[in-house]
Formats: structure tokens, sequence, C-alpha cells
């Protein structure tokens, strides 16, 4: 047999590394702020839907779920004011955007996003051989509208709020790109239940729009995989062809249409979490540190030890919080996001956790 493993892979695949995802550490007492998940439970409905779906003894795994998830999709309209046929579901909204990529874009069609982003897009673009183009904020993280319209791409991926900085972007901004660019416009907002406003309705209006959202981070709901898209229907008929035929099991979507429902529940807890953030930027401004005034349930900020800030300090505040058990964001690679750490709004109880480590860390 002759097999060369280096020369059996795809020319996109060879020359990719797989999307590096925040650290999920093993084992209790660890105060976790590094993936952006909700620190409460989703709604109690959730837990009963599941059960209800699963039967006494899991009899309803024997058959395939529904293929397109039709329940769901009616939720997901439904909590945004829209009909069914504008509606997608995905397995999180990874899978949403994996499948936006593998429908929109290829060597010829190139993807446009701002830089810093999500870091998803461009293993994405890698693995589907597409070109990305980071085009980066201006100064004082304006957006770059011109560059954007003259990207010559086929996709702009715009996550708004924006990752990792938290910074949110109002409708008029959505609109004016979804006017002017002559492509698709996917806007990601998996963070936006925490800004308090949302571009899906804009769908009706703007044809070349798709708007992705998640139950990962404002639901509480990160393992159980349920993400979607709202789009016009036509777009909705092209993502249905790449999808995987039964790409949410029965559970997922039973979970997914529960959670979305308890609409009270799911703002309830936004409530706690955008109360939490706005007392501790509060607090960091009392201390003199920087950050990205956030529309988002994470905070971008620098830390600081008498004038200095950047890189070092960064690096050397994330280990002393990873030492106390505290986790959080870092991100040595990224020359526009080094020099800060990302935190998770977490619990009140979490929050005073961090707090106490800065004052800590500031006299060490
Ligand atoms: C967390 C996150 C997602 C993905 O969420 P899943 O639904 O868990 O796949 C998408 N986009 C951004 C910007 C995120 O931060």
């Amino acid at each position: 047999m002759k097999f060369d493993l280096k020369t059996a892979v795809s020319t996109s695949v060879s020359g990719m590394a797989a999307y590096a995802p925040g650290e999920q550490p093993e084992g209790g007492s660890w105060t976790k702020l590094n993936t952006n998940e909700l620190p409460y439970p989703p709604s109690p409905k959730v837990k009963a839907a599941i059960l209800k779906e699963l039967g006494k003894r899991g009899e309803s795994l024997r058959l395939y779920p529904a293929p397109e998830s039709p329940k769901l999709r009616e939720a997901i309209a439904k909590f945004y004011g829209l009909k069914a046929p504008f509606a997608f579901a995905g397995n999180g909204s990874d899978d949403v955007l994996n499948i936006a990529v593998r429908a929109f874009s290829d060597s010829k069609r190139a993807i446009s996003t701002i830089d810093p982003s999500y870091s998803l897009y461009p293993v994405l673009a890698k693995m589907q051989g597409a070109r990305l183009k980071k085009i980066p904020f201006e100064a004082n993280m304006k957006i770059p509208f011109k560059k954007i319209f003259e990207s010559n791409s086929n996709i702009f991926f715009f996550t708004n709020p924006n990752a990792p900085t938290g910074l949110g972007f109002d409708l008029k901004t959505v609109e004016k790109i979804a006017k002017n660019f002559n492509g698709l416009v996917l806007v990601d907002e998996a963070y936006a239940p925490f800004s308090g406003f949302s571009a899906a309705r804009l769908v009706k209006k703007y044809d070349n729009l798709i708007v992705a959202g998640t139950s990962s981070k404002a639901w509480g709901m990160a393992g159980m995989r349920v993400g979607w898209a709202l789009a016009n229907p036509k777009i909705v008929e092209i993502l249905d062809r790449v999808r995987d035929s039964y790409n949410l099991d029965r559970l997922a979507q039973a979970a997914g249409i529960a959670a979305l429902n308890d609409v009270e529940y799911h703002l309830s807890k936004v409530r706690l979490i955008v109360s939490e953030r706005e007392k501790f930027q509060k607090f960091l401004s009392g201390i003199g540190w920087n950050f990205y005034p956030s529309s988002s349930n994470f905070i971008f900020f620098k830390p600081r030890r008498g004038t200095s800030e950047g890189a070092a300090e960064a690096e050397a505040f994330f280990e002393f919080l990873k030492k106390n058990k505290i986790l959080l964001r870092y991100f040595p690679n990224e020359k526009s996001a080094c020099d800060g750490v990302r935190m998770t709004v977490g619990t009140p109880a979490d929050m005073a956790r961090v707090r106490k480590a800065v004052r800590e860390w500031i006299k060490l």
C-alpha cells in the first residue's frame, strides 16, 4: 500500500490549524469567565421539555429528528417577530456560520471581516479555500465603512456586538452596511441580547442580510448546541441545501423551543448580567483601567500597574488570576488584542472575587 497522509490531506485543510477554543477546565472550584457562557442554568422549562421529548425509556431516540427543525424555526421566528420561512436552525451558530461560508464563498468568492473579530471566521474560510480579508477598525474603533464597501468580497461578517471588544453598533450602522455592501452581510449577534437590540427584523427589508444568533450565551445553553439565522426565505433555501440533513437532534430542538418561549426568564437573566457589567465597569473606571464600553456579557479591559499597560501586564494579570482559580481569556497571538484580557460577566459573587483579585494584583 502506498499511502502518504501528508499528500492525502486536501490543499485547504493542509494549510490550516483548528480553531482554538477557550479552555474548558475539568473539575469544580474554577470561576470560569473565559468563554462567555451564562453563569445561570437555562429556564427550568428547558429541562422539563428535554425529559418529555426523551420519554420514560428514551424511546424517542429510536427515530430520526425532524430534518428542518420546523417547530424550532417557528419559535425562533416568533421570538423576533418574524414569520417561520425567515428562520433557519443550526447546531449552534458555529454551524450556521460554517454553512454560510460553504454556501457563499470559494476560491473566487472572498470573505471579509472587521479586525479584531471572532477567530473562527479565518478557520472556516481556510477550510473552504476562500480568501479572508481582515479590515482593521479605524482610530477609536470606528467602523471602516469605505474599506468594507470597497473590499470586493462576497460576504462580510459583522460581529455585533463585536468580540473580543464587546463594542456594540446601532442598527443605523447595520443598515448602512447592508445598503452599500455589494454582497451578503452576515451579522453575528451572539451577544446582541445584552445590547438590547437586534437587526433580525431588517431581513424583511434587505435581501442580502443574514442575522445569526445562538442560545449559547444569553439563554445559558452552550452545552445544547442550538443556534439560528434569520434571512430572506430565498437565502434560507440555499442554507438548507448545505446543512446536514439532521443537523439538530431531538433534544436540542425541544430545548430550543422551550428556551425561546420563556421570554421572561431569558430577560431576567440578561438584566442581571447587564447590571453586573455596569457595576464592574464603574469599578474599572474607579481604578483608572482602560476598557471598551461593553454591550455584551463580557468586558475587554487593559490591566494596569502604575502607569504601564500592555501585553506584559495583560499576561501577568491573566496568570495571576489563573493561579487564583479565576479563568479569563487572553489573546497573546492577536496583535490588536494582546494588550488586554476578556472577562465574561458572571454572578455577583464571581465579580466580587475578580475585584478582590484585581486589588491584590495591583499591590504586588
Ligand atoms: C460564541 C460565539 C458564537 C458561537 O456560538 P455557538 O452557538 O455556541 O456555536 C458565534 N459567534 C460569536 C461571535 C461568538 O462569540
